[in-house]
C-alpha cells in the first residue's frame, strides 16, 4: 500500500494509508476541495503529481468551453 507519513513533534509519526477516498486536491481556479481519483490520474496523466492540476467540475466546464474540448468521462 501507499501511505503518507508526516512527522509530528516528539518523534511521533502519523501514517495515513492512501486509498481512493482520502486523496484530495484544491482546484487551482476557485480553491474548492476536490476528491481525486489517483488511479485515473496515474493512468491518464503523466504521473507527475506536482505538475498535475485537477479542476473542479464547474471550472473544468469553463475551461473546456474556453478551449473547445470535450471530456471523455
Ligand atoms: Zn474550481
Amino acid at each position: 500500500m501507499f501511505y503518507v507519513k508526516e512527522a509530528l513533534k516528539d518523534g511521533v509519526d502519523v501514517t495515513v494509508e492512501i486509498n481512493d477516498e482520502n486523496v484530495f486536491c484544491r482546484c487551482p481556479v476557485c480553491g474548492k476541495e476536490i476528491p481525486v481519483d489517483l488511479e485515473s490520474i496515474l493512468k491518464e496523466g503523466d504521473g507527475d503529481l506536482f505538475g498535475t492540476a485537477v479542476l473542479c467540475d464547474e471550472c473544468a466546464k469553463g475551461w473546456m468551453k474556453n478551449h473547445g474540448k470535450k471530456s471523455e468521462t
